[in-house]
């Protein structure tokens, strides 16, 4: 938007300026009501000024908003902000993290595509996949997400697209995503990387040669476990198409979640860096416990991407897994044993989770598809929120005293 400076201003210039700045003040024009605050514009059409007014803005000649089901200045002000933390040239909100991945396929796959998906994704992804586009006629194959040979090899003339998460969840592997965006594009596939584990704040996925990011904005965007939203971020020719099936299919984005989400970008880096320094703390900790067999945490030196990690992403995240003493018995007998921490398979809150991955998240996997995914009956994930680092230490610590 152009401005004339020397007429007062509502709006900041934000020529050339940081990541922190951008968070808080980027993507939101001020209305002749000068509020400071971004106004949430709670409504579901707009009025014409005439008949022939609607008539040019149902066609497109005059641009405009309709219908908050195409746009809404709130969920706009929230996509561009996102955009501008992705370094994304268009960014497009959905109401929940499945359903941005829903419409990323959807709108860039065809019946007879072929896709790569990790093996290392949520849970609710491969259902995504395997239950429901492969009925469209959608080809999946399963890849392991570190070994870029694999990617390579499993590649086949009809391959559109490769999906990924890094880190992972719960076991925290990492893929080189420079390298494996080589291996897509070689393929004249393109590469899409769901960035909730890391946020912006710490990994731009784009900037490291992926060609579209995808969000749970109900993690660490909101961070604070109050509505459920997602995103899609990349290139303006692959957002027309994903803005494209959102406004005719409809997940598209609440103007109050948007609302929400954009306070929590405000904050942002401060939350996912408090968050990181008390996870990486927690998981030095759990790693010199007796009690505690192994720690997967990508800022432990025992990790074996550490290196990797260290190189693309600005901190390690808040999810912390590890492994207990006597099986899925020792697990849950650890588990109840805290009193303060939830038991709850959610992360990306300011309350620290704990959960047992083998009977929650990844329990409709079969025991041999569990063992292929590293998912040990003694395995624990804990995703660290902001409550203070020896709280949390102490009711971990009642959880080992019950084993
Ligand atoms: C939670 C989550 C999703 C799904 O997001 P919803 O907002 O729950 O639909 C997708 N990917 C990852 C990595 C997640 O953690």
């Amino acid at each position: 938007m152009s401005h004339d400076w020397d007429a007062g201003r509502l709006d900041s210039d934000l020529d050339g300026v940081g990541f922190d700045t951008l968070a808080v003040r980027s993507g939101y024009h001020r209305s002749p009501e000068g509020e400071h605050g971004e106004a949430l514009f709670l409504t579901s059409s707009y009025v014409f000024r005439s008949a022939a007014d609607a008539a040019k803005r149902f066609s497109g000649e005059v641009p405009g908003n309709v219908y908050s089901r195409y746009t809404n200045p709130t969920v706009r002000a929230f996509e561009a902000r996102m955009a501008a933390l992705e370094g994304a040239e268009q960014a497009v909100a959905t109401a929940s993290g499945m359903s941005a991945i829903m419409a990323t396929i959807m709108s860039l796959c065809s019946a007879g595509d072929h896709i790569l998906v990790s093996r290392s994704v949520f849970g609710a992804t491969v259902s995504l996949f395997d239950k429901y586009f492969k009925r469209f006629g959608v080809q999946v194959d399963y890849v392991t997400l570190a070994d870029l040979d694999a990617w390579r090899i499993a590649c086949k003339p009809n391959t559109k697209l490769f999906f990924v998460e890094s880190p992972s969840n719960p076991l925290a592997e990492l893929v080189d995503i420079a390298g494996l965006a080589d291996v897509a594009h070689a393929a004249g596939a393109l590469l899409v990387v769901d960035n909730c584990f890391c946020t912006p704040a710490l990994q731009q996925p784009l900037a490291l040669g992926a060609d579209v990011v995808v969000h749970s904005a109900t993690k660490y965007i909101d961070g604070q476990g109050r509505g459920l939203g997602g995103v899609v971020a990349g290139r303006s020719e692959h957002m027309k198409e994903v803005v494209g099936f959102l406004r005719t299919a409809g997940p598209t984005m609440s103007p109050f979640n948007a609302w929400l989400f954009m306070k929590g970008l405000e904050t942002l880096r401060l939350r996912v860096e408090a968050h990181c320094a008390s996870a990486q703390a927690i998981a030095e900790w759990l790693e010199n416990q007796p009690a505690v067999e192994k720690v997967y945490y990508a800022g432990l030196h025992s990790h074996p991407q550490h290196a990797l990690a260290v190189r693309q992403q600005k901190g390690f995240g808040a999810v912390v897994s590890f492994e207990v003493k006597g099986g899925q018995e020792g697990a849950w007998r650890f588990i109840d044993a805290t009193r303060m921490i939830s038991i709850t398979a959610n992360l990306g809150d300011t309350k620290t989770t704990i959960t047992h991955p083998a009977t929650t998240t990844h329990g409709r996997l079969s025991p041999e598809e569990r063992a292929k995914a590293g998912i040990r009956d003694s395995l624990i994930r804990v995703a660290i929120g902001l409550e203070s680092v020896e709280d949390i230490k102490a009711d971990l610590a009642r959880g080992m005293a019950a084993l």
